[in-house]
């Protein structure tokens, strides 16, 4: 028996069941993904103990040399990965990172120009319900109505518009690549700085499939749980002579000590991402998310933008007549987890909305191919175009639990 099973028998039987259900369940949210036993065993470790505030070399604390050493190795890694002059390892999570990038760069009613979220862009860009709304005056951009792509044309004339000091590009449920060049040329236009948020497609980044901002932009921050697979957190790499303001906006100005057992696990991440089977996984989940929009599409379904160039897509539900929260309510019962989401210029509100976004992240992991997701997009469709049979719905999620059983996750 482990010794949490001894100490604390409720807790670990939480964990067993969280186990259970995430071996039993099929993840298509895009945000998810499976992080590695050797992340876990780092993240599990003593470090959580060590009080370190302050960076390698300078602390607060005394005998920090082994885990000054944790953390210079995740920042040296982390600016090989995806070749940045600077790296801040220490943000909790990617919110933390956004935080920390605003309080270096802008002073509050500051005006920033960033995407909206109701067409694929973040809370931490300048939601009212964000702290970043409330500090910051937001100017927002969004698709274009006929393509659905970013619409590089109004981000121009808001820029012109609004002279923002900080334009920020990076979004949540965006399925296309974003011209990082381009928005560079209009932030130079107008003096501007620039900021990606690269949470969702870092991984994709990092092996070069998906086009780096890294020589576009003064900053980029990420989280490390999306694509990259590491643990839950965030990081920001940016131009050296930043170095000193964004130090010192995520210590002392938004957080206190670091989490450094989530350091050594971030360092364990940019290691693994830097291994050639990660760009085997990365091409894997990006062909993944290709085939599994085509196979939607072919059997009638719409998909925002009319494909994907990452590793997530958007499907419009309103051909078929439902809502996002119908859909996801649904697979769910068939142990598919998706989250409903808003498209753009989405006639319902929210919490309905009439999309469903989908990533391969996840599932990738586990070892699905293009087969899997042709059968994943066979059983999607039979059961939202059959709702309501019983008989159906049974059939169908003995399908998913038997991909499940030949797929395990990576751990337990
Ligand atoms: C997920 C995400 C974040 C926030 O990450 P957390 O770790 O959940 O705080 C920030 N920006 C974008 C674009 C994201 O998709």
């Amino acid at each position: 028996m482990s010794e949490l099973a001894k100490r604390d028998p409720e807790i670990a039987a939480v964990i067993r069941k969280e186990e259970e259900r995430q071996q039993h369940k099929l993840v298509l949210i895009a945000s998810e993904n499976y992080a590695s036993q050797a992340v876990l065993e780092a993240q599990g470790s003593v470090l959580t103990n060590k009080y370190a505030e302050g960076y390698p070399g300078r602390r607060y604390y005394g005998s920090c040399e082994w885990v000054d050493e944790a953390e210079r190795i995740a920042i040296a890694r982390v600016k090989q990965l995806f070749q940045a002059e600077y790296a801040n390892v220490q943000p909790h999570s990617g919110s933390q990172a956004n935080a920390a990038v605003y309080l270096a760069l802008l002073k509050p009613g500051d005006t920033v120009l960033a995407m909206s979220l109701a067409h694929g862009g973040h809370l931490t860009h300048g939601s009212p319900a964000s702290f970043s709304g409330k500090l910051y005056r937001f100017v927002h951009y969004g698709v274009n109505r006929e393509t659905e792509l970013l619409d590089y044309e109004e981000l121009e004339r808001l820029a012109r518009e609004h002279r923002p000091k900080l334009i920020v590009a990076g979004a949540s449920s965006y399925p296309r690549s974003i011209d990082f060049e381009r928005i560079r040329h209009v932030a130079d236009e107008v003096g501007a700085k620039v900021m990606v948020d690269i949470a969702h497609p870092a991984g994709l980044i990092a092996v070069g499939i998906h086009p780096t901002p890294v020589p576009w932009a003064e900053v980029v921050t990420s989280t490390t749980q999306k694509t990259l697979r590491g643990p839950r957190g965030g990081f920001i790499l940016a131009r050296q002579e930043l170095a000193k303001a964004l130090d010192s906006a995520v210590f002392p100005g938004t957080q206190g000590g670091p989490l450094m057992h989530v350091i050594a696990a971030k360092a364990v991440c940019f290691h693994e991402a830097l291994q050639p089977e990660f760009a085997v996984y990365q091409k894997s989940l990006a062909e993944n998310a290709k085939v599994l929009a085509a196979e939607l599409a072919r059997l009638g379904f719409r998909i925002v933008t009319g494909g994907t160039d990452n590793h997530l897509l958007l499907v419009d539900l309103r051909p078929a007549g439902i809502t996002g929260r119908v859909a996801e309510e649904a697979l769910d019962a068939i142990g598919i987890s998706a989250n409903r989401n808003a498209i753009p210029f989405d006639p319902l509100p929210p919490n309905q909305a009439s999309g469903l976004r989908l990533g391969t992240a996840a599932t990738t992991t586990r070892g699905l191919g293009t087969k899997e997701m042709k059968q994943i997009a066979a059983i999607i469709h039979r059961l939202l175009t059959g709702l309501g049979d019983e008989k159906l719905k049974g059939r169908l999620a003995e399908e998913v639990r038997d991909i499940c059983d030949r797929f395990p996750i990576p751990h337990g």
